[in-house]
Order: C-alpha cells, then sequence, then structure tokens
C-alpha cells in the first residue's frame, strides 16, 4: 500500500514503523473472511483491510480520530485472526495498537462512557478491589434486567446496556483467594528447574484453581515455583484500551521485578496460564524498544515468557497411567492461536495424556470474550459467544478446555458444560486431583 507521510511524520518512530506495516498490505482482502467482525457484520470498515485504511487515513492526516474511525477501530476484537491468514505478514496488532493509543489521546469520549472505561481500567488490574467489585455486582444483578437497553439501530451500545452485560458477567459465587505473592513452592524430589508464574488479575479472583494446578504439575514434575512478590498486572487490559502510559508503566514495573528475581535466585521461564496475558508480555521487548533503560531487560523478560503449555511440552511428562476417554473440545484462544501461534501443542499434549480431543468448527473465530470487548460491545459479544457455543455442541463434548480465562467466562455463559483450562486436565491426567469447578 502506497503511503504518503512526511519526512517530519517518519521522524516519529511510532509513525515510521506504522508506516513499514502500511506498505507490506496488498489489499488482497483474504484477511476479511476469517475477521469475525466482518464475518457477522459484513461492513468492510469493520473488517482488517477497512480498519487499515481508516487507520491509514487517521494517521497520515494526523487529525484527531472521527467519531466513525472510532466507531470501526472499537468494534477490533483484537482477537489477531488476520494476522494468521494475512499472506504478506502485515503486523495489524501493532498498528491496531498505535490506533487505539492515538483515539484514547485524542477522541473526546461521551462523558459515562469515558467514566466506565476508567472505571474499567482502574478496577480490573486491582484483584482486591476487582474481588469486591464482583462481591457488589451479584448484589445488584437482580436489578439489571430493570436497566434500560441500547435504542434500536444505535450505532454503540448505550452506558446502561453495558452496565447490564457486566453484571453479567459476574459469578454467583467467589472462590476463596490463592497462594499470597511472594510464594515458593519447592519443587517435589531433585529440583529440575525453577520458574516464575503469572499470578495474573482477574484469574486469581475468578479461579484461582487454574494456577494452583500449574503450581501442583510443576512442583510433582521437580519444578520450584515462585510468585514473584513485587509483580502487577502485566498491563494488557490498559494496553487494549489505548492507555500506553499506563500499559507501559506496568510494564517496566514488572520488568524490573521479574529481572531481580532472575539475577537473585535464577529463573528458566516465566509462565502464563493466561494466554491474553502472555501474548503482551511477549511483546514487552518491542513495547519498550523505544525506552534506553529497558529495551534490553524487556527483551530478556519477553525471551523467558512461556505460555504453560509450552513448558509443560518441553518436560517430557511420563506417559499417564491410562486413558480417561472424556470426549474435551479444544477452545483455541485467540491470543493463543493467532497472537503466539501456539495451535497443536495444547492438543497434543491433552491427547498424549489421555483424553479424546476435538476441534471445534470455526475455531479461528474469536468467542467474543477479548478482555474489555464483552462488556464494551456486549451485542457482537454475545452474538460470537453463541456461534462458538453452537459451533462447541456439535462435537458433543463432556468437558470444553482453553487457555485464557476471558474464554472461559465468556463461553460458560453460554453452555452448560464444564468448562475448565488446559492446566487443569493436564495435572490431572498426571496425578492431580479431578478440576472442580471453582
Ligand atoms: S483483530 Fe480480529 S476483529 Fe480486528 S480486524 Fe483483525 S480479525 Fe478483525
Ligand atoms: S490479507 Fe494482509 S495484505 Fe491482504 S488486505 Fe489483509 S492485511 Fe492487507
Amino acid at each position: 500500500m502506497k503511503t504518503e507521510f512526511t519526512l517530519a511524520q517518519l521522524a516519529d518512530p511510532d509513525i515510521a514503523e506504522a508506516d513499514k506495516i502500511l506498505r507490506k498490505c496488498v489489499h488482497c482482502g483474504f484477511c476479511t473472511a476469517t475477521c469475525p467482525t466482518y464475518v457477522l457484520l459484513g461492513d468492510e470498515l469493520d473488517s482488517p483491510r477497512g480498519r487499515i485504511y481508516l487507520i491509514k487515513e487517521m494517521l497520515e492526516k494526523d487529525k484527531p480520530p472521527t467519531a466513525e474511525v472510532v466507531k470501526h477501530i472499537d468494534r477490533c476484537l483484537s482477537c489477531l485472526s488476520c494476522m494468521t491468514t494475512c499472506p504478506s505478514g502485515v503486523n495489524y496488532m501493532h498498528l491496531v495498537d498505535q490506533a487505539r493509543v492515538k483515539i484514547e489521546n485524542e477522541y473526546a469520549r461521551p462523558l459515562p462512557e469515558r467514566l466506565l472505561r476508567a472505571v474499567l481500567a482502574f478496577v480490573l488490574p486491582r484483584p482486591k478491589l476487582f474481588r469486591l467489585s464482583m462481591i457488589l455486582a451479584r448484589l445488584a444483578r437482580p436489578f439489571a434486567a430493570l436497566l434500560p437497553g441500547s435504542a434500536p439501530g444505535a450505532a454503540t451500545p448505550s452506558f446502561f446496556r453495558r452496565i447490564k452485560a457486566m453484571l453479567a458477567l459476574a459469578p454467583s459465587a467467589l472462590p476463596a483467594p490463592g497462594p499470597a505473592a511472594g510464594s515458593v513452592f519447592p519443587a517435589v524430589g531433585a529440583r529440575r528447574g525453577r520458574v516464575a508464574l503469572l499470578q495474573g488479575c482477574a484469574q486469581q479472583v475468578l479461579a484461582p484453581r487454574i494456577n494452583q494446578a500449574a503450581i501442583n504439575l510443576l512442583t510433582r514434575h521437580g519444578i520450584e515455583v515462585v510468585l514473584v512478590a513485587d509483580e502487577q498486572c502485566c498491563g494488557a487490559l490498559t494496553h487494549h484500551m489505548g492507555d500506553d502510559a499506563e500499559a507501559l508503566a506496568r510494564a517496566r514495573h514488572n520488568v524490573t521485578a521479574w529481572v531481580r528475581e532472575a539475577g537473585a535466585n535464577g529463573l528458566d521461564a516465566i509462565l502464563v496460564t493466561t494466554s491474553g496475558c502472555g501474548t503482551v508480555i511477549k511483546d514487552y521487548g518491542y513495547m519498550l524498544r523505544e525506552d534506553r533503560d529497558y529495551a534490553e531487560p524487556a527483551a530478556k523478560v519477553s525471551a523467558l515468557a512461556r505460555d504453560i503449555t509450552e513448558y509443560v511440552a518441553s518436560l517430557d511428562l511420563p506417559a499417564p497411567q491410562g486413558r480417561s476417554d472424556l470426549v474435551v473440545a479444544y477452545h483455541s484462544a485467540c491470543s493463543l492461536q493467532h497472537g503466539q501461534k501456539i495451535t497443536q501443542l495444547p492438543k497434543d499434549l491433552l491427547s498424549k495424556n489421555g483424553f479424546v480431543v476435538k476441534d471445534v468448527p470455526e475455531s479461528h473465530l474469536c468467542c467474543g470474550s477479548a478482555g474489555t470487548y464483552n462488556i464494551l460491545q456486549p451485542d457482537i459479544a454475545n452474538r460470537l459467544r453463541d456461534r462458538k457455543v453452537a459451533n462447541i455442541a456439535t462435537v458433543k463434548p463432556d468437558m470444553i478446555a482453553a487457555g485464557n480465562i476471558g474464554c472461559m467466562v465468556q463461553i460458560a455463559g453460554g453452555t452448560s458444560v464444564p468448562v475448565v483450562h488446559t492446566i487443569e486436565l493436564l495435572d490431572w491426567a498426571t496425578g492431580g486431583p479431578r478440576p472442580g469447578l471453582n
């Protein structure tokens, strides 16, 4: 794609990067067929190619984003399905991230929307506040039906429609908190390795059982696990909302904490059980590339980051005692399959450990979770969830496995089939308890 940035514009490293990305796009439109919003809405401006044009215009003219541009960028799930499909290697992720930052900095959203976004950005990364908000949401849920919906034909969901969606996601009970930050779980028997396990924010409140299963499996196989004391939210939530300053501050904070831990006690890997977070931590090196003090340590942290399934595969687990014959529908989280290109590995691990693994039709399409998307764009998110659940039902599973808490909550909202994390099944198959739900 031909671009027309001026030399002055290209002196900005972010614009120079956008220019590089845009020039790779050859307008072929292959990406449209696998874009969930284009598949649902059929509007070119809700396709990757359409959004790339909008972003190009916005950046080249260096004008504040218009309401029309914001509408179509906001509808993008950042699922990155388009990046898997694109034959030219267009890095849509870095391009849309840049567009979101510009929107956040230069577009005046209506006050209720600004308030809602500010509350989400403040509460979600803080587990204690998030726990409290979930309790309050549960109490408020019976009154959700009284809230008005969006006006018919509205281009964006109303404030109350979004509050309704938020209340609907609150679980009816919360499990007890998991282990405290700073805990160290020694290896059972001879130590083969030492890893940090990302504690996560929403996940540690909604399903601490996931990291517990990872700790059980790892320690049982000779790996010491540390929950690094000074770790924070990885910044993924605010990064996807365009709040770059907040996201980068969190990235720097975590880089400092993990590099300190690696220097003091040694770390073979930083393990992540929430693939949405893993995708962002693996991108810290890129996010902080212009920061003289952090570029190198951030790149080191990114190189140490692994999805839990990548690390477990490297352990060469002993063969399981028997087969369970349990039919597991494997839901491939977008951040895992498109963001980290981990597709076959979790399925192979589950199969090797005795489960009958079924692929889900249209597995490239997002379930609609996408961070805060199911709150901010609830109608599109619900349509995608219903489509995902219907596809899952065709394989008649006993359980659904996924590697991302956001997907697990989203899918569980539309089915009575138990939804578990891949690591819970692997822990069970290698001597741990059968996954309980909460
Ligand atoms: S990230 Fe997903 S929703 Fe956004 S343009 Fe790409 S395929 Fe479409
Ligand atoms: S598939 Fe790639 S090159 Fe083709 S239009 Fe989409 S982003 Fe551009």
